[in-house]
């Protein structure tokens, strides 16, 4: 979900809709009701142009219907959740795929349309939408599936997450399943090239006029706040580190209201650093294939978010640049979360296992790496979740939605 997906706009710390642009609200005749929606967050989907965006984001559409679709054994005659119905397409897919049972919960007026998308479907019998938050609603039974797209820009946008976890400890049998099951967010450091020709280049001597006062004002704006973007794969200067793995299965509401990492990674092409790009994936439970919304993956409505650094810092191909990166859920505001990116020197504590070049990095990785593939044959599978990184310790700095450099800046 996004209209996280919809807007290009820059996710200010104020900015009070989620709607883009442009697309004004369209309420439907059943809008409201006694759904609680103090910070207009469930009117906000009130909103044609934001389902298209979604239900028309072909690798996200596709990919929950390969998933469900490729999954019939796990959804035949089984009882399914749709947590944030929308339109009740993935409730649609659910019931194609053989479930019994779909209870399509929708806080939006959208649930009027979810219940005639059924019918049209001819599917009404199976599918029973219900309007309401999930946090609210009462079923009549647990379910065996729960599906549900939560995710926002940077992963964590919006925080729906947490609504889908108050509705699996509600609702899901202790062996049910999630779909997806695995969220992980990814980071590279960036050049973020196309961004800034397209945002900078223009305020570079127009028309022979000075406006480097301007230049430089839009330049620290993009700091303010976090940058939706389109990344290109040879804008990234390192290979992706994964930062962090949620197991829907298991994870909580606590462990979302920090997130913090700090990684070292070696630097693959030179060139100047301006900021720290993210993005996720989603695995869904037996091989059911994978969201992937990463710059070398078909383009998605999320794109990617960038963490903007206050100036270029040039990088040498094979150097090792290392950053901690802090999310931390705005208390005055739990749909949004504050990034903070701090660059870190070389000599401070790596984390174990770490991917960079550093010789003893490689040593410790080549060991774990070995140790897992051991198990591997002992278990006669392939490890399904990747180790977990232990950071080391010492406190990155932490500065509200802002990119801030904490030490010295690398040496060129
Ligand atoms: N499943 C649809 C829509 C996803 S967008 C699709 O894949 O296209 C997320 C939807 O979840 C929105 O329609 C929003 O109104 C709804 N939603 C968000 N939080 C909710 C909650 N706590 N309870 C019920 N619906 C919720």
């Amino acid at each position: 979900m996004d209209h996280k997906k919809a807007t290009t706009a820059p996710l200010t710390a104020d900015s009070g809709t989620l709607t883009p642009a442009g697309a004004e609200a369209a309420p439907l005749a059943d809008s409201g009701g006694d759904v609680p929606d103090g910070d207009g967050y469930f009117s906000s989907y009130e909103n044609f142009e934001v389902h298209r965006l979604m239900v028309c984001d072909k690798p996200r559409t596709e990919a929950y219907r390969s998933a469900i679709l490729g999954s019939a054994e796990v959804f035949k005659d089984k009882v399914v959740l749709d947590i944030g119905a929308g339109t009740g397409v993935l409730s649609l897919f659910a019931a194609q795929a053989g479930a019994r049972r779909v209870y399509a919960v929708e806080a939006s007026a959208f649930h009027v349309l979810a219940r005639r998308t059924a019918e049209q479907n001819g599917l009404a019998d199976r599918i029973r939408v219900v309007h309401g938050r999930v946090e609210d609603v009462q079923l009549p039974e647990k379910v065996d599936v729960i599906v549900s797209e939560w995710m926002g820009f940077y992963l964590l946008h919006e925080s729906m997450l947490d609504s889908v976890i108050v509705g699996r400890d509600r609702f899901l049998k202790p062996d049910g399943l999630m779909f997806p099951d695995v969220a992980r967010l990814y980071a590279c450091p960036s050049t973020l090239d196309s961004f800034y020709c397209e945002q900078l280049a223009c305020w570079r001597r127009p028309y022979e006029l000075d406006m480097s006062p301007v230049a430089e004002a839009a330049r620290l704006s993009m700091q303010s706040a976090p940058q939706v973007l389109q990344t290109h794969p040879e804008e990234l200067l390192a290979e992706p580190e994964l930062v962090h793995e949620l197991y829907l299965q298991y994870v909580s509401a606590e462990e979302l209201e920090t997130l913090s990492c700090r990684r070292f990674v070696t630097v693959t092409r030179s060139g100047p650093y301006r900021g720290l790009c993210l993005w996720f994936s989603c695995q869904f439970p037996g091989g059911g294939g994978a969201l992937d919304t990463g710059p070398r993956a078909p383009v998605t409505h999320w794109k990617q978010t960038a963490v903007v650094l206050p100036t270029d810092y040039p990088l040498q191909a094979d150097e090792v640049v290392g950053f901690e990166l802090t999310l931390c859920r705005a208390p005055d505001q739990p749909r949004r979360y504050s990034l903070a990116l701090a660059m870190l020197d070389d000599d401070e504590p790596h984390p174990v296992p770490c991917s960079c070049a550093v010789g003893r990095c490689r040593l410790i990785k080549a060991l774990m790496d070995q140790e897992d593939a051991e198990l591997e044959r002992h278990l006669g599978r392939t490890l399904r979740y990747r180790r977990v990184h232990i950071a080391g310790d010492g406190g990155g700095i932490f500065q509200k939605g802002r990119a801030v450099v904490s030490r010295a800046p690398l040496p060129e």
